[in-house]
């Protein structure tokens, strides 16, 4: 099964994308598709020895759309750098920007003439009413033979894809919002044209000076204006991800035998040694191996403060260098990188759907169908009981304009744009922040957590512990015991590790060599130095081992906030090292604001109890559960969400994956360059709980949001239909000219694209 993510030219409404949707599930060898009209991607899964790519566009092409489908590098003959270049990640946008500049000229000339026969309508209309004077019979004559001109423009020029609309429809059966508008005005159109051409005859059944082509006019107008303003809107929506393209830098300064040369980053490779210079942009992610410099990752991680970089720490491409200077050597390059992973997790993202929005998209597609018969039964109910008490003539006036006023005012736009545009904004403001979502309805979940389990380590501490002291039980001199276990540390990624191979390193020790090591789950390491077998570890651990431990000798320091490790042989206790991790200073304040808005906040540590208590006094959290092993931390989870809670989980990522994995949204803490999503729903860069507590208060933002949306596109359609099919004619004399419901349907999806707009100037 291949899936891939496409973008379609040629949708015009949300109703499309369902159109289209349901074609592709058709086609033999389609898995599954999802058409996104806010994005206007498609992502299909298909087996690729059934159909592909281009196949499937020709299923839709007569429908009036078309995928566009990748050139691969292979077909065009060139590199795969060549490649990349020529397609270049802003190329949907160029063509975007064209095709609204494309619309704005229609623009700029339907307006003048929607405004002259308006002006014209109106002016007769009040002329009716004695209010202005009449208009002298010559100028009228003139008026009433340039509006058909007019009108056949607008219909057969601007409103093209409008007639397109009517074509699909009679021909394959599927109505969208083209086909509501294009019959709508078309037959505003040919009753104007009918009425022009047998005038005399007909004059005897109805009100002959009575012609609809001033409708047409303004109708398709006010949509096309709409249309336009809402896709400028759009593309501001999604400006996110082009601001991430533009930190990609362009070259990088190599060292190649001693000589500085400037390469085009495409080219790097693992390994290149790249020098950085003052106020300049680091290319891709590496390690630094030579000099010292403050580092501007603001960008990615969003963190204002200029991050202090020196020998052996990770730059991450895309960022910018502040004063000093450094070489650092290349470690991920390419697609590998940060800011790569990053965006493609943005674009996956901003073009996933939300749950919410199901409701939308399933009214949407019985939306066009279903108006189209209310307004033949409208037309209908004018003719039959409206000719009774109004004559046929008047009867048949009101009805049309009823007809035309629903189809226009009934489009489903702003229903369509309500969700998928304030997700794109709601990423996109979330990936500035460096939180990055993996899909929508993890944003959506998220706004539903009512409990939040954190990890200790890196999450609520710096995650940068310290070796604090040294207590020897046994022969060895402090040296030996930190050499030991240094060694055997040097094999372990946890964070206690670190603390002790770097306190190892910084005295200059040297290791031994280490066989046969290994992790012990939850509990520590161990190895194999000179023959003798070691363990490094927590106090299970050595209860295992049938060690006794005094747990009244490291009272003191773990009540302190320190983690021992303790290091033993099989039948002997040698020694044990204090860790001391210092809470990040912003974490109590992070969780005090988690309980305002009424979150329960849990801790959660396979650390030592003492010391988990004491971390969790400091920053003011009184539910703590410690000595847990990694798989007791699913269960924990899983307890949880039996009490009907909806749990986030905040860890590493690391050994934490199967509960974040089981959490309702997983919160993976990145450090460095990786980024482990995929148990995860929302990586935090650089993060820590507060970073945790802006991730919900954009998703309850984005949640507000798009419920506005979604109300306020509902309620329009809901009462716009029966005001445009004259509920109120019998009670007021009312009735929503068409003019009116052209102007409605406009303004409803610029503010919905607006409102969502919003979500980018707000606080987090
Ligand atoms: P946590 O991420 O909450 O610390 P872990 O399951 O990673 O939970 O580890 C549980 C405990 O096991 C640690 O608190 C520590 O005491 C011990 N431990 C794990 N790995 C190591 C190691 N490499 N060196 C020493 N102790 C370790
Ligand atoms: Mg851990």
């Amino acid at each position: 099964m291949h899936t891939q993510t496409y973008r379609v030219k040629g949708m015009h409404c949300a109703s499309c994308s369902a159109i289209i949707e349901k074609t592709f599930k058709k086609v033999a060898g389609v898995q599954s598709a999802e058409v996104n009209y806010g994005t206007e991607k498609a992502k299909v899964s298909f087996d690729p020895s059934q159909t592909n790519p281009h196949a499937l566009s020709k299923h839709i092409e007569p429908l009036g759309y078309s995928l566009e489908v990748p050139v691969t590098a292979e077909e065009m003959g060139m590199s795969a750098d060549e490649h990349a270049a020529h397609l270049g990640l802003n190329q949907s946008k160029k063509e975007k920007l064209a095709e609204i500049a494309d619309m704005g000229t229609k623009v700029a000339v339907s307006i003048p003439l929607a405004i002259f026969s308006g002006f014209v309508m109106a002016w007769e209309i009040l002329a009716q009413f004695s209010v202005v004077p009449a208009v002298p019979y010559v100028w009228s004559e003139f008026f009433h033979h340039i509006l058909p001109i007019m009108a056949t423009y607008m219909l057969f020029v601007v409103g093209k894809a409008y007639l397109r609309g009517i074509y699909t429809f009679l021909r394959y059966g599927k109505a969208n919002m083209d086909t509501l508008i294009g019959i709508g005005t078309s037959v505003a159109f040919m009753y104007s044209a009918i009425v022009m051409a047998f005038e005399e005859s007909l004059r005897q059944f109805i009100n002959v000076e009575h012609t609809y082509y001033d409708v047409a006019i303004v109708v398709i107008a006010f949509i096309t204006l709409g249309k336009y303003l809402e896709a400028r809107a759009k593309v501001k929506t999604g400006d996110a991800i082009e601001k991430l393209l533009n930190l990609q830098a362009k070259t990088a300064l190599v060292l190649r035998d001693g000589q500085e040369v400037e390469v085009p980053v495409g080219q790097l490779a693992h390994g290149d040694v790249i020098v950085v210079k003052p106020a300049g942009k680091i290319p891709v992610d590496g390690v630094i191996v030579e000099g010292t410099s403050f580092v501007d990752e603001s960008m990615i991680t969003g963190e204002a403060m200029p991050v202090q970089k020196s020998k052996g720490e990770l730059v991450v491409g895309g960022t910018l260098n502040t004063s000093g200077s450094f070489t650092f050597k290349a470690t991920k390059v390419g697609s590998e990188t940060l800011l790569a992973h990053i965006i493609t997790m943005v674009e996956e993202a901003q073009g996933s759907k939300a749950p919410i929005q199901a409701l939308a998209d399933k009214i949407s597609s019985i939306f066009v169908p279903a108006v189209l018969v209310i307004a033949f039964v409208s037309l209908g109910a004018w003719l039959l009981v409206g000719t009774q008490y109004l004559g046929f003539s008047q009867a048949l006036s009101l009805g049309l304009v009823s007809f035309v006023g629903i189809l226009v005012i009934a489009c489903p736009c702003a229903l369509g744009l309500a969700t998928p545009t304030a997700i794109i904004v709601g990423v996109g403001k979330g990936a500035k922040e460096g939180i990055l979502i993996k899909d929508a309805a993890t944003l959506e979940r998220l706004n539903k957590v009512d409990t939040v389990v954190v990890d200790k380590t890196g999450t609520l501490t710096k995650g940068k512990p310290e070796l604090v002291s040294i207590k020897k039980y046994a022969e060895l001199s402090d040296k030996e015991i930190v050499a030991i276990l240094a060694a055997l540390e040097n094999k372990s990624e946890h964070p206690i590790a670190h603390a002790v191979v770097s306190y190892a390193k910084g005295k200059g020790y040297t290791l031994p060599a280490v066989e046969s090591f290994g992790a012990i789950k939850g509990k520590g390491i161990k190895g194999t130095i000179d023959g003798r077998e070691y363990f490094a570890g927590n106090v299970k651990l050595m209860t295992d081992l049938r060690l006794s431990v005094d747990h009244n000798a490291i009272q003191k320091e773990t009540s302190n906030g320190s983690t021992p490790v303790f290091l033993s042989s099989k039948d002997q206790l040698l020694g044990v090292v204090m860790v001391a991790d210092a809470v990040k200073p912003e974490a109590k304040e992070a969780v005090s604001k988690l309980r305002n808005m009424g979150i329960r906040v849990i801790m959660l540590s396979g650390d030592d109890k003492n010391t988990a208590a004491h971390i969790a006094r400091q920053v003011g959290i009184d539910e703590v559960i410690a000595e847990v092993m990694p798989e007791d931390k699913l269960n924990t989870i899983k307890k949880l969400q039996s009490e009907g809670r909806v749990v986030a989980m905040a860890g590493d990522g690391v050994n934490d994956a199967p509960a974040l994995a089981q959490a309702d949204v997983g919160i993976a803490m990145a450090t460095g360059t990786d980024v482990a999503i995929e148990s995860a729903g929302i990586a935090l860069l650089n993060g820590d709980i507060s970073k945790l507590v802006k991730a919900i208060t954009l998703s309850k933002m984005t949640m507000r949001g798009i419920k506005q949306n979604l109300f306020w596109a509902f309620f329009y359609n809901i009462i716009g239909i029966p005001l445009a099919a004259g509920a109120l004619y019998p009670v007021f004399g009312w009735l929503l000219n068409p003019v009116f419901a052209g102007l409605a349907m406009a303004f409803s999806s610029v503010s919905v694209v607006g409102n969502s707009l919003r979500i980018k100037a707000m606080k987090l």
